[in-house]
C-alpha cells in the first residue's frame, strides 16, 4: 500500500468517488464554477465541511523525500485528494481544468461541462428538465456567451436570422438558446430593464428574469445580445403583446390604449402596473456598455411592427 493510501486510511478521509461527488455538488451550487484550489481556500474549507472533516483530517501533511535533492516536500493530504478527485473529473470530461477555462473567461477555475452539469443535476435529483432554466455555466454555453458579447456592433446590423431552421441539431439549438439568455441576462445583472426586479428561485439556481427577443424567435429574430432585452415575466409579455416599445435613444413609449383600460386592469394591490409605465422620466436599466445595447434595427422593427399605431 502506498504512503499516500496509508494516510488517507489512517485519517479516515473519504473516498475519491465521493469527493468527485461533492465536487460536482459544490459546482453546481456555485453556478458551474469553483475557483482552482490553490487560491480557492473557501472552496476547499465547503467541502471539507460537508464531510464534517475535523482539524487534523484537514491540516495532514503528506511529505515526500526527494533523496537526490536531499529535501523534503510537503503537501496538504486533502488538497491533494481534493486536486485527484477533480482531475479524475476532467479525465472523464465532466469538468474543463482551470488552464482550459482560463483561456475562455481568464479566471482560474473549474467548470462544468454539458456532461459534467447532466451528472450534478443527476446527484442533486433536479430533474434534467429544468436546465434549460438554469444560468449555471458550462464550458460549452460560455463559449457561445463569449461569442455572443464580443460580437462587434456594426451599423447595417440585421436581426433576422434566415438560416434559423437549418439549425443542425437540437441539442445545438439549445445550446445557443442558453448562450443567448445567459449573456442577455448576466448583461442586465439579473434584472428586469423596465421595473428593475430580481428574484431568484429559493435555492438561488435560477432567476426570474428572462431574456427577451426584440425581433421574436417566431419571425426569426436572431439568437443574440443586439436582439436581446432582459425583462421579467409581466413586462415580457406586456412588451411582446406591444403596451410598450422602446425608441432609438432607449427611451420608453407606451400604448396610446392604457387611458383606455377599465379601471380595475392592471392593479396589484395599490401598484397600477400600466400607469408605472407611463410615468415621466422612467428610466430604463440597460447595461452601461453602449456596445451590448439593443441594437436600433431591431427596436425600429418591434416599434414598427408589434407596437400598434392610432
Ligand atoms: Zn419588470
Amino acid at each position: 500500500m502506498s504512503y499516500e493510501r496509508k494516510m488517507l486510511e489512517q485519517f479516515a478521509m473519504p473516498t475519491q468517488t465521493e469527493v468527485e461527488q461533492a465536487l460536482l455538488r459544490a459546482l453546481l451550487k456555485h453556478g458551474g464554477v469553483i475557483k482552482e484550489f490553490g487560491s480557492g481556500q473557501e472552496i476547499v474549507d465547503e467541502v471539507a465541511s460537508e464531510f464534517g472533516l475535523n482539524e487534523s483530517q484537514r491540516s495532514v501533511f503528506l511529505e515526500t523525500i526527494y533523496r537526490k535533492e536531499n529535501r523534503v516536500k510537503k503537501s496538504l493530504l486533502w488538497h491533494r485528494l481534493l486536486f485527484r478527485a477533480a482531475d479524475a473529473l476532467a479525465k472523464n470530461n465532466l469538468v474543463t481544468r482551470p488552464t482550459q477555462t482560463f483561456q475562455l473567461t481568464k479566471k482560474r477555475e473549474w467548470m462544468l461541462t454539458e456532461k459534467g452539469f447532466d451528472d450534478s443535476l443527476k446527484l442533486c435529483k433536479i430533474p434534467i428538465a429544468r436546465k434549460e432554466f438554469l444560468p449555471t455555466k458550462s464550458f460549452e454555453v460560455q463559449k457561445i456567451v463569449k461569442k455572443l458579447t464580443e460580437t462587434r456592433r456594426t451599423e447595417d446590423y440585421d436581426p433576422f436570422d434566415k438560416d434559423k431552421k437549418t439549425v443542425k441539431s437540437i441539442r445545438e439549438s439549445t445550446l445557443r438558446t442558453r448562450g443567448f439568455r445567459q449573456a442577455v441576462i448576466e448583461a442586465y445583472s439579473c434584472r428586469c430593464a423596465v421595473c428593475g426586479l430580481k428574484a431568484s428561485s429559493p435555492d438561488t439556481l435560477s432567476w426570474e428574469v428572462e431574456a427577451a427577443h426584440i425581433v421574436p424567435h417566431r419571425y426569426k429574430g436572431r439568437d443574440d445580445i443586439f436582439n436581446g432585452i432582459a425583462l421579467c415575466r409581466f413586462h415580457h409579455w406586456a412588451f411582446d403583446v406591444g403596451w410598450f416599445t422602446l425608441l432609438d435613444d432607449y427611451k420608453i413609449e407606451t400604448s396610446p390604449q392604457i387611458s383606455c383600460l377599465p379601471l380595475d386592469c392592471g392593479k396589484i394591490e395599490g401598484y397600477d402596473f400600466f400607469q408605472a409605465l407611463t410615468k415621466t422620466g422612467l428610466e430604463l436599466r440597460f447595461p452601461d456598455k453602449h456596445e451590448i445595447r439593443p441594437h436600433q434595427n431591431a427596436i425600429r422593427w418591434h416599434r414598427q411592427n408589434v407596437f400598434p399605431r392610432p
